[in-house]
């Protein structure tokens, strides 16, 4: 079996990891792509669960010894990357790979791997309802939001680049649909 990528990218706080947590669960033979990062782990966080939590200094190196597929200074100071060892992992497992990446990451792996990538971009209801969730959650600083909301507010005039917009408006008939998508996908 050859395996896929199925992109999911939008502005943080968009319902993205949602869905995808919720994609996992059903038999799709889908497996999480882990990107490393150098942010700190957030509450529940797990190491090598939700994230590979690395230093900058070894993320420096590994930039430098070419382990990555794309990686991204997604906020200042702040990178996050998907290994390229994670998707071989992924597929000699005979799994389909599932990205919750940023925008501009998710446009490079999409150029990069064409039709067998599915490149979906997940659409909030408006700005405003973005800003009250990442407000809502409590865990960034407000330097840390604003910087957010900016990066929010470019992101979402990438959305026409995707193979497909997936609104999020309701989160039960989004993951609906996006099981629809990704079903059909695989299986083709
Ligand atoms: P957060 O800090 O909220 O977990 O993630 C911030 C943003 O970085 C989100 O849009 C998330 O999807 C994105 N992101 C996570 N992993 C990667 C990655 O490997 N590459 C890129 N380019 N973005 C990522």
């Amino acid at each position: 079996m050859a395996g896929k990528l199925i992109i999911f990218s939008a502005p943080s706080g968009a319902g993205k990891t949602t869905i995808v947590q919720h994609l996992l669960k059903q038999e799709l033979n889908l497996e999480f792509s882990i990107s490393a990062t150098t942010r700190e782990r957030r509450g529940e966080e797990v190491d090598k669960k939700d994230y590979y939590f690395i230093s900058k200094e070894d993320f420096l190196h590994k930039i430098a010894h070419k382990e990555f597929v794309e990686f991204e200074e997604v906020y200042t100071g702040t990178f996050y990357g998907t290994l390229r060892s994670e998707i071989e992992r992924i597929w000699d497992e005979g799994k389909h790979v599932i990205f919750d990446i940023d925008v501009e990451g998710g446009l490079h792996l999409k150029k990069k791997y064409g039709s067998q990538a599915l490149a979906i971009f997940v659409q909030p209801p408006s700005l405003e309802v973005l800003k009250e969730r990442l407000t809502g959650r409590g865990t960034d600083s407000e330097e840390k939001l604003a910087e957010r909301f900016a990066k929010a507010e470019k992101e979402l005039q990438y959305a026409d680049r995707f193979d497909v917009i997936l609104k999020n408006y309701d989160l039960s008939t989004a993951c609906d649909e996006a099981e629809k998508l990704v079903g059909n996908f695989v299986n083709s």
